[in-house]
């Protein structure tokens, strides 16, 4: 909210607050993620090793994949895919630019050229009609980022991966434990990277996971991850695995370690329960904001699963004497904690300027970046909670309505 923090003061006055701070967001962990933690601790073994092995096997049967491999983030779970998927000096990525910076960050990494495709404003993911548009000689990828945990037109982002010959690597970050059209995400493309940064879905502070059905990319990441060697460590430090191992290729230092791991293995035995409430929070919110004319609200399709990572309003600005900013900055004020997702990439000014952008190239990211507030979503919230927020926001919106 630093946009704002000069902005001229609202007159909030006679306005309803919340009488406590409700945080944008509280992470849920509890005795299970501390005791996970002890043992390993208490193990001797520290680092990547049985724990984290388990916790690939359990997370691939969750998401019906065949191999899952744990990563430091789901940065690098995107970086090691876009490698594997042949993206270097020369090729071009698709992505949309309404996602967050780790998206087109890892395409530039490779030496790709990241090609920006706008988004559908009516659910703020890619738009397919788009992405087929900047297809050229040298794409050689696409990454759909699956916005708030509702999933991307797969159907159609997978004809035209097929017609062209490109990888799909999902960027879903927001999405775990997402459903499209009775799949779950994870076992869809050729690759799908996960988060498991301190606000998403299920934690472990930092970490992510890359999935794939194909043994040898799976193998390929793993390798990346460490060095490029040939062996685990655990398997080099290992009775039977001697400490011999050869370098392959020039890796990176991406893996998970066991203290990760833990967490994460409690945290996923959370997961349906977690999402299942932010659900019934989502529901709260829906009713609440049925019938507001300053805002609307995304679609989804009823047939898919919603992760329900975030839940977005969308300001209607023309009828509004306030910015977003103002808004967030009165919704603080008022005690609501509330964050904003995203600023468009194509505005910040590395994409703009190294790529020559201007803000009208892409206009439904343009108008997102300007319209889109994130309210608080996760489990430890009550149905009092929800409420209070939803009629905070209507109280700002009613007392700035034009
Ligand atoms: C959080 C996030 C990432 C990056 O995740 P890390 O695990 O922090 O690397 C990538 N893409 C999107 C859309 C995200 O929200």
């Amino acid at each position: 909210m630093s946009d704002s923090r000069h902005a001229t003061r609202l007159d909030l006055a006679g306005l309803h607050a919340a009488e406590e701070y409700l945080p944008f967001h509280r992470a849920t962990l509890g005795e299970a993620e501390e005791q996970a933690v002890i043992d390993v601790l208490r193990s001797g073994w520290i680092t990547r090793g049985q724990v984290t092995a388990e916790f690939e096997q359990v997370f691939a049967e969750r998401v019906g994949a065949a191999y899952a491999v744990g990563l430091n983030s789901c940065t690098a779970a995107l970086h090691l895919s876009l490698l594997a998927a042949g993206a270097g000096p020369g090729t071009e990525v698709i992505t949309t630019p309404y996602t967050f910076a780790a998206t087109a960050n890892s395409i530039v990494h490779t030496g790709a050229r990241p090609v920006f495709a706008d988004i559908d404003p009516a659910t703020l993911n890619i738009d397919p009609e788009q992405v087929a548009n900047r297809v050229t000689d040298d794409t050689v990828g696409m990454i759909p980022v699956h916005f708030g945990g509702a999933p991307c037109d797969m159907k159609r982002l997978g004809a035209i991966a097929d017609e062209h010959r490109l990888t799909i690597i999902e960027d879903a970050a927001h999405a775990l434990g997402a459903e499209y059209m009775g799949e779950r995400i994870g076992s869809i493309s050729p690759f799908t990277a996960f988060s498991f940064y301190a606000t998403k879905n299920i934690t472990t502070g930092e970490g992510g996971m890359l999935t794939t059905d194909d043994a040898a990319l799976a193998e390929r990441v793993r390798r990346l991850s460490l060095h490029g060697m040939s062996a685990d460590a655990w398997k080099r430090y290992s009775r039977e695995g001697h400490s011999y191992y050869e370098v392959i290729e020039p890796g990176f230092k991406y893996n998970m370690f066991d203290i990760q791991a833990a967490l994460g293995q409690a945290q996923l035995r959370r997961e349906e329960e977690m999402r299942r409430r932010r659900g019934e929070i989502a529901a709260i919110y829906d009713s609440h904001f049925a019938d507001m004319p300053r805002l609307s609200l995304l679609t989804a399709d009823p047939a898919d699963i919603h992760a329900h990572h975030l839940y977005v309003v969308l300001l209607d600005l023309p009828s509004l004497s306030v910015t977003r900013d103002q808004v967030a900055e009165a919704m603080e004020t008022l005690n609501i904690g509330v964050s904003v997702h995203f600023r468009s990439l194509h505005l910040h000014p590395y994409y703009r300027e190294r790529f020559g952008i201007a803000p009208q190239d892409f206009p439904y990211a343009l108008r997102a970046s300007e319209s889109a507030l994130s309210l608080p979503v996760y489990p430890s919230m009550t149905d009092e909670d929800t409420a209070m927020a939803a009629s905070i926001l209507t109280g700002i919106l009613e007392r700035f309505s034009i």
